[in-house]
């Protein structure tokens, strides 16, 4: 038996992981059946790729066992690569990797900050210490006769000495301290394994005594047995070409909890400088959380197919938090933690060109088949707008991917369409924003558009008044809300603009009337039906829009009044103008307005006076 000090930076490492991860001690299994999933990958390798190695039998399975009582052990044995005497002393007695080194250099002896950055590479082997006071690692390399103890307690250095195994492989032999009693039992590792290592490609096996009753209760006896406690298979990792439409159905609906069938699914393998596989899904019906600030993230984190988190909100944008499925990369560290994931710069390439990829995919699919992108739209189309108004990188695209429903098109059209079918001196992309899409087709803002056959976007959803703004223009075109005031100025004849003049001492006489109700009263040469029509002043958010801010809590701005667009060609106008004022014209320039809010979805301050004035002029004019 040798004797050997453990070089300084692993005493340094060993005191760190026991004093700063000790709130997720469960991980070391996670990091033992990880080394055992290499081990037995080497060997695998070997095996295919070495002659020397060709004809061994290669019969890869991770073993975990354990033993109850006085002394408690707990087992993880592998038959992959195993290590001589070399080995042992160089992987377990030394810090090899520079980066290591580095880091602990940068450690600052402040346990919380420490703990943080130790997350920026894998603890690996020496997590064992967190549950146990001794480790023994029994191992015998593939293709040698002999086999090597190694021992230590985890403080100043270990033991090794000769020993025999019957064939190639591994034993880790966790004598456990009180921290780590609990995981002598069968449930708490099996829970533990199908939770970080579930996927892991070679089968499990969970080594157990199984206590036997008869019928009435009483104990017979005890049987050793053993069960795979694993899928062992990596489904995202298998190639496209052997799996069928109804394999990705049945791996979403085990890694999600929807019963049916998802929308779409997008599995990408990268590979070159940086290498990682995707597997996204799409649910058919929108997570019912989607709209709640707390929503459960839906894609989980794997290094190298082993489990990292599925409860990290910054894996992919907020806005795609409809996303379900895997990111699988081969080049993280294993025991990467959230704070570093998202500084991690290769998480954030694998998130970038994830994100690049499924905006591209979108768009292939619009092109494609239209209807299922319909049927995508309308399921995500909010989310998709929150990304235009976030997602400062992929905007331009996004925006294409939008689809509004217009006065010129049945269903949906995009943007790009719209400027397809644009008057040749038309500068401007309109749209009217308002809750219903009814309501809006019938709106009197419509009126001179419909008469000029000018296209105007309806947006009737309440999203839409938060996110248009960020968009001012659409290839060079300004995209402007026809609910404002000066919507169309552009539109109008110097005909119209002379008729406003003579008007002018009429709109006084209402504006005296109304008093503050409004902000101001102009003439309209947008309509045509309709006496009068409110609208926003340019600067002010619209009436729409108050309410929206409202709904969600918002204080809207307290003193922002509508301006009252009176029509000069309407009946009712015209008789007003011939009018003195009186106790009718007043109830008549009221009646103007409140009519006017009624259309706009706005409820009146006081209906009863509203009432009594109808019937005034009602009275009147029976
Ligand atoms: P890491 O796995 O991150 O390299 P570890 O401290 O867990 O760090 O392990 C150090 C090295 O010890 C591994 O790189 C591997 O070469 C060797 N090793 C650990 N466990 C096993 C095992 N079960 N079989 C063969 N080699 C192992």
């Amino acid at each position: 038996m040798t004797t050997h000090s453990f070089q300084t930076e692993v005493s340094q490492l060993l005191h760190l992981i026991i004093h700063s991860l000790y709130s997720h001690k469960e991980i070391f299994l996670r990091e033992l059946v990880s080394n055992s999933s290499d081990a037995l990958d080497k060997l695998k390798y070997l095996t295919l790729t070495d002659d020397a190695h060709k004809d061994a039998a290669f019969e890869p399975k991770i073993d975990i066992s354990y033993q109850d009582g006085d002394a408690k052990t707990l087992t993880i044995s592998d038959s992959g690569i195993g290590m001589n005497e070399e080995d042992l002393k160089e992987n377990l007695g030394t810090i090899a990797r520079s980066g290591t080194k580095n880091f602990l250099n940068k450690l600052t002896g402040d346990a919380k900050k420490d703990s943080s950055l130790i997350g920026q590479f894998g603890v690996g082997f020496y997590s064992s210490y967190m549950v146990a006071d001794s480790v023994e690692v029994i191992s015998r390399k593939a293709g040698e006769d002999d086999a090597w103890k190694w021992t230590s307690d985890g403080k100043s250095g270990y033991e090794i000495e000769k020993t025999v195994r019957k064939s190639a492989g591994t034993d880790v032999i966790l004598h456990l301290n009180d921290e780590g009693k609990e995981y002598v039992n069968r449930w708490e590792i099996q829970t533990i394994i199908k939770k970080y290592s579930n996927h892991i490609p070679f089968p499990i096996h969970l080594h157990y005594e199984d206590t036997q009753y008869d019928k009435d209760g009483k104990e017979t006896g005890k049987e050793q047995k053993e069960d795979q406690i694993n899928d062992g298979t990596a489904f995202w990792k298998r190639s496209k070409s052997e799996l069928k439409e109804k394999d990705y159905n049945e791996f979403y609906k085990s890694i999600s909890t929807d019963f049916e069938d998802p929308m779409l699914y997008f599995h990408t393998r990268a590979e070159g400088a940086l290498e990682y596989t995707t597997l996204f899904y799409i649910p058919k019906k929108a997570p019912t959380d989607l709209f709640y600030a707390d929503y459960k993230p839906g894609v989980k984190l794997y290094v190298n197919r082993v489990f990292i988190t599925d409860d990290d909100k910054e894996l992919m944008p907020v806005w795609m938090r409809f996303l379900r499925g895997v990111i699988d990369s081969e080049d993280l560290p294993l025991n990467i933690s959230r704070e570093i994931l998202q500084q991690n710069r290769i998480m954030a390439k694998i998130k970038k060109n994830s994100v690049k990829k499924l905006i591209k995919e979108f768009g292939n699919l619009a092109n494609t088949d239209s209807k299922k992108y319909i049927e995508f739209y309308e399921e995500y189309g909010r989310t998709l707008k929150e990304g235009v108004a976030q997602d400062f990188e992929n905007k331009d695209n996004l925006i294409d991917l939008l689809r509004f429903k217009s006065t010129k098109v049945d269903g949906y059209t995009s943007l790009a369409e719209y400027l397809d079918r644009m008057q040749d001196d038309q500068n401007i992309i309109y749209y009217i924003t308002g809750e219903k899409e009814g309501s809006l087709r019938n709106s009197p803002l419509l009126e001179m558009y419909n008469n000029k056959d000018v296209e105007v976007l309806i947006m009737d959803d309440e999203i839409d008044e938060l996110v248009m703004p960020s968009i001012p223009k659409y290839k060079e075109k300004e995209l402007r809300s026809v609910n404002r005031s000066d919507a169309a100025d552009e539109l109008k004849s110097d005909d119209e603009k002379s008729s406003e003049k003579e008007l002018k001492p009429l709109l006084k006489k209402i504006k005296k009337v109304l008093g503050d109700k409004v902000k101001d009263v102009v003439a309209s040469t947008r309509l045509s039906d309709s006496p009068s029509v409110i609208v926003a002043d340019q600067n002010d958010p619209t009436v729409q829009m108050q309410e929206v801010l409202r709904a969600m809590g918002q204080t809207a701005p307290q003193d922002v009044k509508p301006i009252l667009e009176i029509n000069p060609t309407h009946a009712v106008v015209k008789k007003m103008q011939d009018m003195r004022k009186s106790k009718a014209f007043d109830d008549a320039a009221m009646l103007l307005l409140e009519q006017a809010l009624l259309l706009e979805g706005v409820k009146l301050d006081n209906p009863p006076e509203f009432v009594s004035r109808l019937n005034s002029i009602l009275g009147k004019a029976l």
